[in-house]
């Protein structure tokens, strides 16, 4: 079989590990595997069935769509929730395949109880509160509100409210006192619920971060998605490795054209890049729109023939260029440009330092051209 222009590998096997350590870590906490955006750009049903594997009785993700993938997959053991909603979204659906929606305004109740009346089964839901992160979330000063409205349509039979729940701001930064703050705000509207007649099944506040390092944000269901991915949410302080995690994504390509250029030779678009004496390039391809940043002109690693260097000249849209000096190469050889990191080639976080973003844009944002091929199965 000739290899692929591109891929990346997604190791399984690595994302079952994760799992099961973050689980380990949860403590009498259930854990929550977060898959949304197509499992962080790994795979949605791969990984996750490699989360469940691990031990993940839950699996979470953004839209409604991708929580409704998962069940029509065959995924049906393990709890799922959506929790992204909008008034257009099929709540039936989701009531129907059984899957928990998030609810954090008494719209969202009233769709739920809608759904529960046409397929004649209670709506699951999670109600949100904005403990502080100013994004999803009811507002403290409504949330008495939404309890009732959600506590009247539960003496219906329309709805079950199974989960009370926020999320963090500040997670990864362990030590910011805004975690201690939004802390108090949950437990404070946890109390207003159960006071009211909610009796949760789960209570969750948790990501990644606060998973690994914040044991008094785990209540009963913690929801991490870059760690279950291998990669450090707290990457200033600790690296995968020092976590005990596994990368399990590896971006690599075959060099497309290899040749020798004299010195002096302009590189790539606006020649951002000139050789410095006479050298080889060897051309990458896979570009801006395969997910490579534009901003890794000039900046961006990769292990090639043998080396660490770094993208020669301009990012283009399918293919970038790399000075390989005088070490040989050809067409077909390897260039890899993140990993775990143990063959000495980058990683998810050097390409987030390189470009000034974050590991989660770096892996969710390889594109739909490039193959997904799961190893570790
Ligand atoms: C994405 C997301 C998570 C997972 O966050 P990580 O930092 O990747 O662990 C958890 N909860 C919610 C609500 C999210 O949107």
């Amino acid at each position: 079989m000739t290899p692929p222009r591109a891929q990346a590998l997604v190791d399984v096997a690595a994302v079952t590990a994760n799992v099961a350590l973050l689980r380990d870590r949860a403590g009498a906490a259930g854990v929550l595997a977060v898959v949304k955006a197509d499992g962080y750009g790994h795979g949605l049903l791969p990984c996750a069935r490699a989360a469940v594997a691990g031990g993940a009785g839950w699996l979470g993700t953004a839209l409604l769509e991708e929580a409704l993938a998962l069940r029509a997959a065959g995924l049906t053991g393990p709890r799922v929730l959506a929790w992204l909603l909008d008034p257009g979204d099929p709540f039936a659906a989701a009531v129907r395949a059984d899957v928990d929606l998030s609810a954090s305004a008494p719209w969202a109740v009233r769709a739920a109880a809608d759904a529960a009346r046409e397929t004649g089964r209670p709506a699951r839901l999670h109600l949100k509160v904005d403990s502080g992160l100013g994004r999803a979330g009811c507002p403290p000063a409504d949330w008495a509100e939404l309890v009732g409205t959600a506590l009247a349509a539960a003496a219906d039979g329309l709805v079950e409210v199974v989960g009370l729940w926020s999320h963090l701001a500040y997670a990864d930064a362990p030590r910011h006192p805004t975690t201690d703050r939004q802390l108090d705000a949950f437990r404070a509207a946890v109390e207003v619920a159960e006071r009211a007649g909610v009796r949760p099944e789960v209570r969750h506040l948790a990501n990644s971060a606060a998973t690994l390092t914040r044991p008094d944000t785990h209540f009963d269901l913690v929801r991490p998605g870059l760690a279950v991915y291998g990669l450090s949410p707290i990457p200033d302080e600790a690296t995968p490795a020092e976590l005990g995690l596994r990368p399990a994504m590896t971006l690599a390509a075959r060099l497309a054209l290899v040749k020798r250029v004299p010195a002096g030779h302009g590189v790539s678009y606006l020649h951002r890049y000139t050789t410095a004496r006479e050298t080889t390039l060897g051309l990458v391809p896979l570009g801006y729109a395969d997910g490579i940043p534009r901003a890794a002109t000039n900046g961006g690693p990769v292990l090639a023939a043998g080396r660490r260097r770094t993208v020669a000249g301009t990012v283009c849209m399918d293919q970038f260029v790399v000075d390989l000096g005088d070490d040989p190469a050809a067409e077909g050889d390897e260039v890899v440009l993140f990993g775990p990191g143990d063959r000495g080639e980058p990683t998810a976080e050097d390409w987030a330092r390189a470009v000034g973003t974050i590991s989660y844009e770096i892996v969710t944002r390889v594109g739909p051209r490039v193959p997904r091929v799961v190893v570790g199965a």
